[in-house]
């Protein structure tokens, strides 16, 4: 995995830390890793971390839910 280096990214534990156009690098991450797993995106709405898109600054997306993670080992159990 590779982050552009280009964007600013917020790396500390706090949100409240965060610059408003920095992006929260573990949450991106989460994020990434969800597909690496075979997660597609979810609804926007749904807030989860594998919608589409999250505001700057938003910390709230550094773990996956219980529900991606039962998503995940359905989709895994569907592979084997
Ligand atoms: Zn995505």
């Amino acid at each position: 995995m590779k982050f552009n280096q280009d964007l600013s990214w917020h790396k500390r534990a706090s949100e409240s830390e965060c610059l408003p156009w920095q992006h929260d690098l573990q949450g991106v991450a989460t994020h990434e890793f969800g597909h690496v797993f075979g997660l597609d995106h979810v609804g926007q709405a749904t807030g989860q971390v594998m919608r589409p898109s999250s505001p700057n600054c938003d910390t709230s997306n550094r773990h996956l839910s219980m529900r991606n993670k039962i998503e995940t080992n359905d989709q895994n159990n569907h592979l084997l």
